[in-house]
């Protein structure tokens, strides 16, 4: 729950609108780079997680570099401070433009994911004469048992070079003089809060880096992606996720050596609990088994838990009845998966109150969109 004197602030805004807690933010922070220099890791901030401005303010200040998945979140990395030399850039699917654009920015690496997309970088670098810096982005082929729509590490996903492609990368690589290879990359999904799937990861990664290395690569960045959850359940008791365990464990089982540096790409556990989606009960409506608390924010502001089934804590936070009751939370937009949660328990509601979706911080407001012609999504950061 908000302090007091939080909810009194939110009530003054015009709802629907993302809450940035910028206070948890700036903590959130700073304990990353307390774990992280323990270590001397290097921590890259995964945009796609969040690209509000005054959100990617914060974190440019703190030191992180940037982790891109498209064009324009480089493009937007750049206009916003974040140094060339640390953007990493990963996707299946990076178009010539995109290719072109980066090579430009002489970013620090390319993360590849494709035999092709190796020649392709190779051939545009060359018609600019310049050699790209890549990591070989590997499926690792690790279970991270968080929904199926954000596994990526398995090799029926579409993501990354599967090992028994080693051997043709290897000997590609030789007659591509456009590409450096400098790393190994990683990603194997997202909201994993169990550490034993980053264990069975390191494993992998010490495999495969020793494998490289008897290839004779002797590669300077190992690369893990990200992928760490949050506690969606209890938003206030871990506000901030043990960061110093999950760090600890790669120190623990990664074998890195003496020249490699250790990347991290964290994109979720950084702003994910900092933020929550402000809305107001448009109606209540009598259904069969529950009422409805119909809200001003859909689907179109948060679509999680319409794509992957996502849990949400919802609160009212202006209400002072005692009496609790049960609801189905649902937003205006006329699909039926337009539904924040079934049968949430809440003191009773009325038409007016304010309700907070909480951990909305991470792939809430970056993927809100225009359906059924909706407004755009406002924030407000204190
Ligand atoms: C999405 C993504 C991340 C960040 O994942 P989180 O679960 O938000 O930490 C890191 N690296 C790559 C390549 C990604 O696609």
């Amino acid at each position: 729950m908000f302090s007091q004197e939080k909810k009194i602030q939110l009530q003054k805004h015009k709802t629907p609108f993302y809450f940035y807690d910028f206070g948890l933010l700036q903590k959130t922070l700073s304990v990353i780079n307390t774990e992280s220099k323990k270590y001397n890791y290097h921590v890259h901030y995964a945009f796609k997680a969040n690209t509000n401005l005054k959100i990617i303010e914060v974190v440019k200040n703190s030191g992180f570099g940037a982790d891109c998945v498209s064009g324009n979140e480089v493009k937007c990395a750049i206009e916003n401070g974040f140094k060339n030399s640390e953007i990493v850039f990963a996707g299946v699917g990076k178009s010539d433009d995109e290719i072109n654009y980066a090579l430009d920015q002489n970013i620090f690496c390319f993360n590849c994911e494709s035999i092709q997309e190796l020649e392709v970088i190779n051939e545009l670098a060359n018609l600019k004469s310049k050699v790209a810096q890549i990591a070989l982005r590997i499926n690792p082929n690790v279970d991270a048992y968080t929904h199926k729509y954000i596994t990526t590490g398995l090799e029926e996903n579409k993501f990354g070079i599967n090992p028994y492609e080693f051997e043709t990368v290897i000997e590609k690589l030789k007659n591509l003089p456009h590409l450096k290879l400098i790393g190994l990359h990683f990603h194997i999904g997202s909201q994993i809060t169990d550490l034993s799937p980053f264990k069975k990861l390191c494993t992998r990664v010490n495999e495969i880096n020793n494998y490289f290395l008897n290839k004779g690569f002797d590669l300077p960045i190992i690369n893990v992606g990200g992928g760490l959850g949050i506690n969606y359940h209890e938003p206030d008791n871990e506000a901030i996720v043990d960061f110093e365990a999950y760090f600890k464990l790669f120190y623990d089982f990664i074998e890195i050596r003496k020249n490699q540096q250790l990347h991290f790409e964290l994109g979720r556990s950084v702003v994910g609990n900092c933020g929550s989606l402000i809305s107001r009960v448009l109606y209540i409506k009598n259904g069969i088994n529950t009422n409805f608390a119909i809200l001003d924010a859909g689907m179109t502001e948060l679509i999680r838990p319409a794509l992957y089934q996502a849990f949400h804590k919802i609160e009212n936070i202006s209400s002072i009845e005692e009496e609790i009751v049960k609801y189905d939370i649902v937003g205006p937009i006329c699909e039926s998966s337009d539904c924040f949660g079934k049968a949430v328990e809440l003191p009773i509601t009325k038409r007016g109150d304010f309700i907070a979706i909480r951990s909305a911080g991470a792939y809430g407001e970056v993927m809100s969109s225009k359906y059924n012609l909706r407004d755009d999504v406002r924030s407000v950061c204190f």
